[in-house]
């Protein structure tokens, strides 16, 4: 049995499918690897979203930066943000 995935159009077998209870077919209606992909970026646009700048000040501040240098120098923001999306990327990559 084969299945078009709504999500990247190609045919693929009923097993590249999930199983979906709601489902009349029972599968999903995207394959397993858009499913894993939505999944994925979902998950890195959580993370990238509640890097506020309040957050990466509170950061700042508790690794014993003042207020005024923070304010004073506001790319010590945006360089802390990197740091962070950097780390993250590496343990992500280890991951997997
Ligand atoms: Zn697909």
């Amino acid at each position: 049995m084969c299945k078009i995935c709504s999500k990247c159009g190609k045919v693929k077998e009923f097993v590249d499918f999930s199983t979906d209870k709601r489902a009349t077919d029972g599968r999903k209606s995207e394959c397993k690897q858009c499913h894993n992909l939505y999944n994925r970026t979902k998950r890195n646009y959580n993370w990238i979203s509640c890097l506020s700048d309040e957050y990466i000040k509170s950061k700042l501040t508790r690794t014993g930066f003042t207020t005024k240098q923070i304010n004073d120098n506001p790319e010590l923001i945006e360089l802390r943000r990197n740091l962070i999306i950097l780390r993250r990327t590496i343990w992500q990559t280890l991951k997997m």
